[in-house]
């Protein structure tokens, strides 16, 4: 696939977080609702799609992916990316078709099915029968027909259940009816479908939460890096050198700035002496310290800031950290000495023109006004529809006006160019009394 061969070295995290989301829209929404992708080829997408996100080259073995895709793909509010498992994705889009045939057996569709392959039951009981690739596809999304709850549930002994059951029920209450208990109006949705029961129930991911204050985090006003470099570094993602001889990287494992200590979460963005006279010189220290007295790990200091501190506050100290990590880097990888000020300077620039930027494209209108559609008017009414244009320069205006019926047909239209000068609202006003005392209502008496 084209996957295999985009490079996403050139992108942030945050650049690449964009581009996996946007690969399952590339796959055709028609096969995977259609057909049911074999796990295998779900599973290859996956791998191809987990060394993109980690910036792996596949081809030649190099880098290192920290996380499992069954972990990315665990909600964000849950600790994970909340990328997509695309079998279950899949199979929430099939679930669709056979939501149609359990939830509306008179639709065509539904009715050449249950001929085909079950004629004596409904589709929620139906069988195998003849193998065929789109039934058996379509079938697949029958995931739990077994687990279907009853509307209500008795407890008690047999006697009383029997005589509940006696009670006759309101017939006006019309037919039985299939309905999805997991959205509000009853109707079934993919969304659902695939967050709160096939990502819940069936691929059991519970084991792959991680609790905590995540909720907090995405919604900080900093960067998306910023956020995906926070997530990063709680769920121990982060290259600090100490997490790559974990992972088997033949490396030292003391911090490059201080030359004293090893290098882990903790001491890179909080503990380096070398960092805390940043912390000191933002006058961030302060803000902090009581939190990094109390928190046993770099996690629980996280969500300790994200619990107690202003939103405004937290996303300093955040950016703050992302630039720490931008001066380490440079340390290693450019033997540069960037000094304390310089450090705070490009924390404070970058939050601030993330700022502006941000404030402009919020006070923009987000989407465009659709313009007013044309109504048609009570029946026994005619609408006329009036505009005029002023011609300044040539002190005159024109007015065009149409008339239609309560059907919205066309009855006359007319358009007349006047000497003089007024403004618009005026010239309109002019046109409205030409069309009730001159010719264009007498024209339609007429017509
Ligand atoms: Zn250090």
């Amino acid at each position: 696939m084209q996957i295999a061969l985009w490079s996403g070295k050139h992108l942030s995290m945050a650049g690449r977080e964009v581009l996996v989301t946007a690969v399952p829209r590339a796959i055709p929404a028609y096969c995977m609702s259609t057909f049911l992708i074999p796990i295998s080829l779900a599973e290859e997408i996956q791998r191809m799609i987990n060394s993109l996100w980690w910036g792996c080259n596949r081809g030649e073995g190099r880098g290192i992916k920290w996380l499992s895709w069954d972990r990315l793909a665990v909600r964000k509010e849950f600790g994970g990316m909340g990328f997509r498992h695309f079998f279950g994705f899949s199979l929430a889009m099939l679930a669709k078709q056979g939501w149609k045939l359990a939830s509306d057996p008179d639709a065509i569709i539904s009715r050449v099915f249950k001929a085909r392959y079950y004629p004596q039951g409904v589709f929620l009981e139906a069988s195998f029968g003849h193998i065929q690739t789109m039934w058996r596809s379509i079938q697949a999304s029958q995931v739990d027909s077994n687990g279907r709850e009853s509307a209500f549930e008795i407890r008690g002994c047999q006697r009383d259940i029997d005589e509940v059951f006696k009670i006759p029920i309101c017939k006006e209450l019309g037919e039985d009816h299939v309905i999805w208990k997991l959205s509000k109006d009853d109707c079934f949705s993919v969304k659902s479908a695939y967050y709160f029961y096939l990502m819940e129930s069936v691929f059991e991911s519970s084991h792959l939460k991680v609790a905590g204050r995540w909720k907090d985090l995405w919604k900080l006003q900093v960067p998306n890096k910023v956020k995906v470099f926070i997530w990063r570094a709680v769920r121990g993602c982060l290259p600090t050198r100490l997490r790559l001889q974990t992972k088997g990287v033949v490396c030292t494992g003391i911090c490059p700035l201080c030359l004293n200590n090893l290098e882990n979460e903790w001491h890179c963005l909080v503990a380096c002496p070398s960092n805390l006279v940043c912390w000191k010189l933002a006058g961030f220290w302060n803000v902090i310290r009581v939190q990094v007295d109390s928190a046993d790990s770099f996690d629980d200091l996280i969500f300790r800031l994200l619990a107690r501190i202003s939103k405004a506050k937290i996303s300093q100290v955040v950016m703050l950290m992302w630039v720490l990590w931008w001066r380490s880097n440079g340390k290693v990888w450019e033997d540069a000495d960037r000094s304390p000020s310089v450090t705070v300077r490009r924390a404070t620039n970058c939050l601030t023109d993330w700022g502006k930027c941000h404030r402009r494209r919020v006070s923009m209108p987000q989407r465009q006004i659709s313009p007013p559609q044309w109504v048609k008017p009570p029946l026994v009414f005619a609408k006329c529809n009036l505009d005029a244009a002023v011609f300044g320069n040539q002190r005159r205006f024109g007015l065009g006006m149409c008339l239609r019926d309560s059907l919205g047909r066309f009855i006359i239209a007319k358009s007349v160019l006047v000497e003089g000068m007024l403004q618009p609202v005026e010239a309109e006003a002019l046109g409205y009394q030409y069309v009730f005392f001159n010719q264009i209502v007498k024209l339609w008496l007429i017509v």
